[in-house]
């Protein structure tokens, strides 16, 4: 039984608090303090204030008996970051999501772009695809196809690059973005050019690497030695983005390389999204000759996101002329089981939906996890998955965001992002066939204090979202 409604009760003693919202009598999971116990929050002015067994009064109070009451959920891997894809990451349990691995090239205009209109906290990284883009002057796109995503750099050009991430940073970019594998011809130096600047700033690079699967040379073994090489050449931190979409069957073995780059003090995070498919664009370097060997996939394992078909030698030559998104089914369950269940993995969507196509993840990604492998599975406790899923994206940027340490936790000066969920219901019901269906056990999300999901239904006119950025340097 569900009960959320304003209660304005009348002459209270002076002494009783009265919140702007109370949460009561939910299972309290805080990954941080190792916290699972029946705790009642009371949140004002869009912080928690209060955790307690005590029974507290407030405006507007939410029943969460025999829910979950977690931390908001933080992808750091969203690259979606729209009113469209904002509600179906809340319908998933989302309260922050970050474009981090691909970016911008206009970290201003990106910020102002959702201010005061958005759904849940956002924040974007400043890109290199997007510098190398303006450094060649290719015109703006999400990933780049022309010169940018073919030819190897001037030496004018990767300056002209360096200027751009840095005048990115100066403006609060949380991150540094890399889609290495979509432009294979940047060379390794321009590559340690990059992670030297955001070195610098302590700005964490996320990276879709240079490489995928086993085979050599050329597998995603040697693109990690690349990148955790860079990191320890320069000293900045490196997040691998996806890492079993890029390591097909190597992926255990690069878990076992960030496990020991970590074991000698280097910050080497990664990430994984709970499905046996990833989705980019058809016109990318990433299709270039030889993908088949590359990924050991086909034609048949091609996926055209606007239809649903599978692809053919025609189709998929017909297509790459046109682009558009394609999934690639590459993965094992086992591939993805071993990425889930390993403690160094956080759980990052990789979502973007358009007009309702795109591929499951982008509405499905927690909910999956937390029906699919915690509940069905067995793979992850709940505390496990939900350390995944908020306390570790939010300490990989706190570095460099102080205002992350008030995110991902349950505690009192926290921001009051929470999703409270339903353990023996929640799960995903997007599919591969559509993509755009809310998933379902979420029951309230509240993002700074305000409910954006009451009793399952996503609220209409609220944008509580706030930006998610670096202090700015002038
Ligand atoms: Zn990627």
């Amino acid at each position: 039984m569900l009960i959320i409604g304003a209660l304005l009760i009348p002459a209270f003693p002076s002494s009783q608090t009265v919140y702007d919202l109370v949460i009561l009598n939910g299972r309290v999971i805080d990954p941080e303090s190792r916290t699972d116990a029946v705790r009642n929050l009371g949140i004002s002015n869009g912080s928690i204030k209060t955790i307690t067994s005590n029974t507290l009064r407030g405006r507007t109070v939410i029943d969460a008996r025999g829910l979950v009451v977690a931390p908001g959920f933080i992808d750091l891997h969203q690259h979606g970051q729209d009113e469209e894809n904002y509600r179906f990451k809340a319908m998933d349990g989302v309260t922050t999501a970050l474009e981090l691995e691909v970016g911008t090239g206009d970290v201003d205009g990106w910020y102002a772009q959702r201010e005061q209109k958005a759904l849940i906290n956002y924040g974007v990284s400043a890109g290199h695809l997007a510098a190398r883009m303006a450094a060649m002057h290719e015109p703006m796109k999400f990933l780049p196809t022309g010169e940018a995503a073919r030819r190897a750099a001037t030496d004018a050009e990767i300056e002209d690059m360096k200027q751009s991430l840095e005048r990115g940073l100066k403006r609060g970019a949380v991150a540094v973005g890399f889609g290495i594998q979509y432009t294979p011809n940047a060379s390794r130096w321009e590559i340690l050019e990059m992670f030297r600047v955001a070195a610098r700033y302590g700005a964490s690079c996320h990276v879709h690497m240079r490489n995928a699967g086993m085979k050599e040379p050329g597998s995603s073994i040697q693109a990690l030695e690349e990148v955790i090489s860079a990191a320890a050449i320069t000293g900045a931190p490196l997040h691998v983005a996806h890492i079993h979409s890029t390591g097909g069957p190597a992926t255990p073995k690069l878990l076992q390389m960030i496990a020991e780059a970590k074991s000698r003090k280097l910050d080497v995070t990664t990430e994984c999204y709970p499905y046996i498919a990833g989705m980019t664009e058809i016109k990318s370097a990433i299709f270039d000759e030889g993908w088949q060997e590359v990924f050991g996939i086909d034609y048949k394992d091609l996926q055209w996101a606007a239809t649903g078909e599978r692809l053919t030698k025609e189709t998929f030559d017909r297509y790459r002329k046109i682009g558009g998104m394609v999934a690639v089914f590459s993965m094992t369950e086992e591939i993805v089981t071993a990425a889930i269940k390993s403690p160094l993995t956080m759980i990052a969507s990789d979502g973007i939906l358009e007009n309702g196509k795109g591929h499951p993840r982008t509405a499905g990604t927690y909910s999956r996890i937390l029906g699919h492998y915690v509940r069905e599975q067995g793979t992850l406790t709940l505390m496990e998955a939900l350390t995944k899923m908020t306390l570790m994206p939010a300490q990989r940027l706190e570095r460099r965001v102080p205002s992350m340490r008030n995110k991902g936790r349950i505690r009192v000066g926290a921001d009051a992002d929470l999703t409270i969920f339903d353990p023996q219901t929640v799960n995903d019901r997007s599919t591969f066939q559509e993509p755009a269906k809310y998933a379902g056990g979420i029951k309230f999300v509240i993002v700074n204090g305000i409910a954006i999901v009451k009793d399952g239904e996503l609220q209409s006119n609220v944008h509580p979202g706030r930006p998610v950025r670096a202090p700015v340097e002038d």
